[in-house]
């Protein structure tokens, strides 16, 4: 069994202004083209980005992604979108919700420096510090959390949760 934390790990204000700042720092040192974004975990996140960058008037696209069943990783990504886009000569903006892993960025990375963008980097609402399997990290990155399973603000637990504007820790009440 699984219920939400008793109040946000992540409110909506600490959001909000997190990701004006991020938003900001990214325009400052990466004048990209296109924002990948990577469904459905990122909807939210990248929306909110697109908002704060205000008139930089850049492309935008969306892959889906799907690595994960349940809280456990299960170590193959799948991706969709991808063969259609055309990023030849781009700079490229990849936007996912949360690196754990790593796995899903970095195959990700690989699949888009294939079609020959000008240049990529990575943007992560969230980073799981401590659950790296692969060497990769983010180079924007909007919050850091240790080993905790989190909802809300696009991610879900098996599609649960995803619209909630806060982010929430999904604790097992089931104690051994
Ligand atoms: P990675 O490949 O292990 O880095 O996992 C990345 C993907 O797993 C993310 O894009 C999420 O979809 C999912 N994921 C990892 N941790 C969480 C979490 O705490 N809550 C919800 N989804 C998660
Ligand atoms: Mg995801």
């Amino acid at each position: 069994m699984y219920q939400l934390s008793q109040k946000p790990l992540i409110s909506t204000e600490e959001i909000k202004s997190r990701v004006e700042a991020l938003s900001k720092e990214i325009l400052e040192v990466f004048d990209f083209d296109i924002m990948v974004s990577t469904l459905t975990g990122a909807f939210m996140f990248s929306a909110d980005l697109c908002r704060a960058m205000g008139n930089k008037n850049h492309k935008i696209a969306f892959i889906k992604a799907s690595s994960y069943l349940g809280t456990e990783s299960s170590g193959s990504v799948a991706v969709d979108g991808l063969d259609s886009l055309n990023l030849q000569g781009l700079k490229v903006l990849l936007v996912d919700d949360i690196i754990d892993t790593g796995c899903t960025l970095k195959h990700l990375v690989n699949a888009i420096k294939e079609k020959n963008p000008k240049a990529i980097r990575t943007c992560v609402l969230i980073n799981k510090t401590e659950c790296r399997q692969v060497t990769f990290e983010a180079d924007f990155e909007g919050f850091k959390i240790g080993n905790e399973f989190v909802v809300g603000y696009g991610l879900d637990y098996n599609q649960q949760y995803r619209t909630l504007p806060q982010v929430w820790v999904l604790e097992n009440t089931h104690v051994q």
